[in-house]
C-alpha cells in the first residue's frame, strides 16, 4: 500500500501530480492514525482503497487526493482550515460533497427524500463528488461483512436502489456491476445462492467449448487478415442475470449472454467486418443481431451484439466493438473527466458533457443556475414545494419511475440535450423544457415532420414544440404522457379549471 502503487495506475502523470498525490497518501496516514475500521484493519487502508479504485477511473488528481482525504475531517483527526492551507478550495470543496453524501441514510420512504435532495445539490455542482462517493461506498460494500447485520441490510440495498443506478446512469459498468453483485447478496439472500449456483454450472459445462471456439474465431478472422484484435470472454454479473431470468421465465436455457466472448478492434468499419465475417463462418440465430453502434443504448453503450451457433451445440453472444467504446462503457463518464481528456474536449456535444463540471469558483459555496445540469435541474424542478407526506410520495414515485429507469436523449432544435424516460412523447418533452410550454402546446415537430402529441419520441430525435395562447390541456392529455412531471402539470391545470 504505498502512493507508487496509485501514481503507476494512472497514464503519465504530471510531476506536480505526482507530488499532490504523495502529500495527500502522507497526510491520510496522520489523519487516521491509530484508528481502526470495523474489520480490525487500520481505517487508512479504507481511504488508500477508495483513491486506488478512483486512480483505476482514471480520474485527475483532485479527485485522487479527494479520495485520499475523504473521512480526514469528518473521521479522523484534520481540520477544514487544514485541508484549505495544505490542498486548496476544490479539494476541499470535493471532500466537503462527499461528506454531505455520507450524512444520507437511506431507509426507504422519507429519509430518500431528504437525502436525495442533499444528493442533488452535491451531484449538480460536481459530478466528481459522486464519483468519489461511488469508490466510497465500493469499498464499504466489499467490507460489509465486518458490519453489524442490521446495518448491513440497510447499507445494501441503499447502494441496489441508489448507488448501483446511478453508477449505471453514468455508465462507470465496472462500478455498477461490483455494487450490484456485492449488494444482492445481502438484499435477496436465498435468490443470491440459487443464481450463484445456476452461474456456477454453467460456467463449468461452457468455459471449455468457449475458450476453445474463440481460439476458432481468432483463426478465422486471420484468415481474413484481421490481427489486431483483443479477444476474451465476461461472465454476466449475478444481479444482472437474476434479473433477466425474471423476464425470460426463470429459464436459464433461454439467457445466451451468460458467457458472451469479446472482440476488441480499432476502427468501426472494423466491427461491421468482422461481424460479416463471423455471420459467413457461424450461422446467427435471427432475431438476436443488435447493432448498439448506429443506435447506442440511452445509457451511450455502444457495441455489435450478434448471437451464433457454434457448431458443438452450444449457442454464444459474441460482442463486437472499438477498442474506445469498450474503454467507454467500462468506465463511463469517467473516462470524459480523466487526466488526458480533461477539457480538451469541451466543445464534444456528447450527453455526459452536460454533466462535467463547468469552471466552478470553488471558493464560492453555490453554482450559478446555468451550471447545473439539464437532467438535475428538471428533478429538482419536481421536488419544489414538498410539504405533505403524499406530496413526498409523489417525489419518490417520480424519481423511481422517471429517473432510475432507463432514460433517452432528444435535442431541441438548438441542440440542447434533454432527458427523458423511454416511452416519453412529444408532449412529455414540451413539459421537460418549461411547463408554461408545456401547458400551452399546440404543435409538434419529429426531425422536421408534424406529429402528432402523442408520439413517442426516440434516443436523438429532434423536437420542436410550438405553442399556442389558447391551447389549454385537456382530460385527454393525461393519456398522452408518460412522465409523472407532465401528468401533475396537467392535473394540476384540470384541477383549478374545475374550481372556477
Ligand atoms: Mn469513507
Amino acid at each position: 500500500m504505498t502512493s507508487e502503487e496509485i501514481i503507476a495506475l494512472l497514464d503519465s502523470p504530471k510531476e506536480e501530480d505526482k507530488k499532490l498525490i504523495e502529500r495527500a497518501y502522507d497526510f491520510a496516514l496522520k489523519a487516521h492514525e491509530g484508528q481502526l475500521r470495523k474489520s480490525g484493519e487500520p481505517y487508512f487502508n479504507h481511504v488508500f482503497e477508495t483513491a486506488k479504485t478512483l486512480a483505476e477511473l482514471k480520474m485527475d488528481a483532485p479527485t485522487i487526493v479527494a479520495g485520499f482525504l475523504h473521512d480526514s475531517i469528518e473521521d479522523g483527526v484534520a481540520t477544514e482550515e487544514e485541508i484549505k492551507k495544505e490542498f486548496g478550495n476544490e479539494i476541499l470543496f470535493l471532500i466537503n460533497g462527499v461528506t454531505k453524501l455520507g450524512k444520507v441514510k437511506y431507509r426507504g420512504a422519507e429519509r430518500h427524500i431528504e437525502s436525495l435532495r442533499k444528493f442533488l445539490v452535491a451531484v449538480s455542482q460536481d459530478v466528481r463528488v459522486l464519483i468519489i462517493k461511488l469508490a466510497d461506498r465500493l469499498h464499504n460494500m466489499r467490507t460489509l461483512q465486518y458490519v453489524r447485520p442490521d446495518k448491513q441490510k440497510r447499507i445494501a440495498l441503499e447502494t441496489l436502489e441508489i448507488y448501483a443506478p446511478l453508477a449505471y446512469r453514468l455508465s462507470i459498468r465496472m462500478l455498477s456491476r461490483e455494487l450490484e453483485d456485492l449488494s444482492f447478496k445481502y438484499v435477496h439472500p436465498k435468490e443470491y445462492e440459487e443464481t450463484l449456483e445456476l452461474l456456477r454450472n454453467k460456467k463449468e459445462e461452457n468455459i471449455p467449448r468457449l475458450e476453445k471456439f474463440i481460439k476458432s474465431v481468432k483463426k478465422a478472422l486471420a484468415g481474413e487478415n484481421i490481427i489486431d484484435i483483443k479477444t476474451d470472454y465476461r461472465q454476466k454479473g449475478i444481479y444482472s442475470l437474476y434479473k433477466k431470468l425474471h423476464t425470460h421465465e426463470n429459464d436459464i436455457e433461454k439467457i445466451y449472454d451468460i458467457l458472451a466472448m469479446r472482440i476488441c478492434v480499432e476502427t468501426v468499419a472494423d466491427c461491421y467486418r468482422v461481424l460479416g465475417i463471423i455471420h459467413g463462418v457461424w450461422r446467427p440465430l435471427p432475431g438476436r443481431i443488435k447493432d448498439y453502434i448506429a443506435f447506442p443504448k440511452p445509457n451511450g453503450y455502444q457495441s455489435l451484439h450478434t448471437t451464433v451457433f457454434t457448431g458443438d451445440g452450444s449457442i454464444v453472444e459474441i460482442q463486437i466493438r472499438t477498442n474506445e467504446m469498450h474503454h467507454n462503457s467500462e468506465y463511463g463518464i469517467a473516462s470524459h473527466l480523466s487526466y488526458k481528456d480533461n477539457k480538451t474536449k469541451s466543445t464534444d456535444t456528447n450527453w455526459f458533457m452536460q454533466l462535467l463540471p463547468k469552471v466552478i469558483n470553488y471558493s464560492k459555496t453555490s453554482s450559478k443556475e446555468e451550471e447545473i445540469p439539464l437532467w438535475i435541474k428538471d428533478l429538482a424542478e419536481s421536488q419544489k414545494g414538498i410539504k405533505t407526506d403524499s406530496d413526498k410520495q409523489e417525489f419518490i414515485d417520480d424519481l423511481k419511475a422517471d429517473f432510475f429507469n432507463e432514460r433517452i436523449f432528444v435535442l431541441t432544435p438548438k441542440g440542447e440535450v434533454v432527458d427523458l424516460p423511454i416511452g416519453s412523447t412529444a408532449l412529455d418533452f414540451a413539459f421537460a423544457i418549461h411547463s408554461d410550454i408545456g401547458l400551452h402546446t399546440n404543435m409538434a415537430k419529429i426531425n422536421g415532420k408534424n406529429v402528432s402529441l402523442n408520439t413517442v419520441i426516440k434516443n436523438s430525435d429532434i423536437v420542436e414544440i410550438t405553442t399556442k395562447e389558447s391551447s389549454k390541456p385537456t382530460s385527454k392529455w393525461l393519456e398522452m404522457v408518460k412522465t409523472n412531471m407532465a401528468k401533475r402539470h396537467i392535473n394540476n391545470y384540470l384541477e383549478k379549471q374545475k374550481k372556477k
